[in-house]
């Protein structure tokens, strides 16, 4: 077995330091794990993958080497490349060659119709008339707002860190953010035991909760099992099994099941299916023309009076991690409303997140959250002002702006932008009907002069970092 650690790709990147060493922890813990079950292992570490692969084959006289499709396009036209023989990626439900000939035999499709294909043909969470529950989408009963009366929320488990996270952290290149603690799993064993703890304590309360966005509390109900998912730790089906049974046991309600369960049968399948259909061309999408930097408040190069952005850039710094509905609506919003770089924007949350690959931040990030691709991920953009904060999260009351105010020096960035990046783009979105309330609505306003006025303010600070 050989296993290559890279430098180029080590460097190839402003890595998160918990990132980086979640990865090359977990290669050298499998390693050891493969040569405590008897096989030859030799774990090289050279400067580039293709260096680590020539001098192997040469030291020991191999003429055929074979492995698993790999995770990016880049890695697959590599090995490609130096001859390596590919075997059928199998860390997900549908491959992505299934996934095509789907595709392909539909005039249009949408991840609802992915999702339900996916429930029939695999046979989850279906009983013999339909689907459990009676319904294919709890997702009415998945939008409540943060419980105000200060419940405590599942605790996530740290794994001691061993001699190999030791070691590897030692020789690893600086990165930045909080050191590894041992919050996410490096070997298949740590996995199930996080798999194990969201089932008995996060599962239950998942599903009313999951939009919900709280200061103090960094992943309420949330599963943070995706690092352990996109490492192949785990496999989909091992997580979707274990949802599941918790439901037919009685212990989760079908909104907590049916929630998780469209999360990762059907929108992280459906992601990495499009990844492959639409590269390598969609990686240069960018629809709005936006071509700002990444914000410093973002990165931690400056601070910001933002409640909302501060509480997850802190997030970020210390775990390389927020859930799904801080990504989307608090960064990736005000990025797509301020207008930043999509693959500036693409490349900095995947090196700064512990889950981050190409396969799922290009449709996240440059399709879902920035609209880059003029909707071919999201049917409209995911824009909002501070009332959406406000509703779903306990930032707005401790924070310096006002969410209910669109211009003066007060007002709430997101508002402010909100209506701004309306008009900005209303050329590109005027034929969008599901955009047309919120365009005509952004017409009326008495003040738009002023709210644009005052977005030019907001716009320049946030590049300087003042805001
Ligand atoms: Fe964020 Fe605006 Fe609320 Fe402040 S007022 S926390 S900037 S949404």
């Amino acid at each position: 077995m050989l296993l290559v650690e890279s430098e180029t790709k080590l460097r190839s990147k402003p890595w998160h330091i918990q990132r980086l060493h979640l990865v090359v922890s977990a290669i050298a813990h499998f390693a050891a794990e493969l040569t405590g079950e008897g096989f030859e292992v030799d774990y090289r570490r050279a400067a580039s993958m293709a260096a680590g692969l020539q001098a192997h084959a040469r030291e020991f006289n191999v003429s055929q080497v074979a492995a698993m499709e790999p995770m990016s396009w880049q890695g697959r036209e590599l090995l490609v490349r130096l001859g390596v023989e590919l075997v059928a990626n199998d860390q997900f439900l549908c491959h992505y060659g299934e996934f095509a000939k789907w595709a392909k035999s539909r005039k249009s499709f949408k991840m609802e119709d992915f999702y339900r294909w996916q429930r029939k043909r695999l046979g989850v969470l279906m009983d013999r008339d339909g689907p459990a529950g009676g319904k294919w989408n709890f997702d009415q009963q998945n939008r409540e707002p943060p419980p105000g009366d200060g419940r405590p929320w599942p605790v996530a488990r740290r794994f001691e860190l061993d001699a190999i996270d030791l070691e590897v952290l030692n020789r690893l290149p600086a990165g930045w953010g909080g050191s590894p603690d041992g919050t996410w799993p490096v070997t298949r064993g740590q996995a199930l035991i996080r798999l194990e703890e969201f089932i008995t304590d996060g599962l239950g309360g998942f599903g009313a909760f999951e939009d919900a966005m709280l200061t103090a509390e960094w992943k309420l109900s949330h599963s943070v099992l995706s690092s352990s998912l996109n490492l192949g730790l785990l496999h989909p089906r091992d997580v979707v099994e274990a949802v599941e049974a918790s439901y037919r046991r009685g212990d989760a309600p079908i909104h907590s099941a049916e929630g998780f369960i469209r999360q990762v049968l059907g929108w992280r399948e459906y992601v990495w299916g499009l990844y492959w259909l639409w590269m390598p061309g969609y990686r240069k999408e960018n629809k709005l023309a936006a071509a700002r930097p990444v914000p410093p408040a973002f990165t931690g190069q400056a601070p910001t009076a933002m409640a909302c952005v501060a509480s997850v850039a802190g997030q970020v710094n210390d775990r390389a991690y927020a859930h799904h509905i801080e990504r989307l609506m608090v960064l990736g919003n005000l990025a797509l409303t301020a207008g930043v770089d999509p693959q500036a924007m693409t490349e900095w949350m995947w090196a700064s997140f512990v889950d981050g690959a190409e396969w799922v931040m290009l449709p996240n990030v440059l399709g879902m959250a920035l609209y880059a691709d003029g909707g071919r991920m999201a049917t409209k953009p995911y824009a909002a002002g501070g009332a959406y904060m406000k509703r779903m999260s306990d930032f707005c009351p401790g924070c310096r702006y006002d969410p209910r105010r669109r211009s003066g020096p007060d007002a709430c960035p997101f508002t402010t932008l909100y209506w701004d990046f309306l008009a900005r783009q209303e050329g590109v979105l005027k034929n969008n009907y599901r955009i047309a309330r919120q365009l005509a609505a952004m017409r009326a306003l008495g003040d738009l002069a002023a709210v644009r006025e005052r977005a030019e303010e907001v716009l320049a600070a946030l590049d300087q970092g003042t805001l």
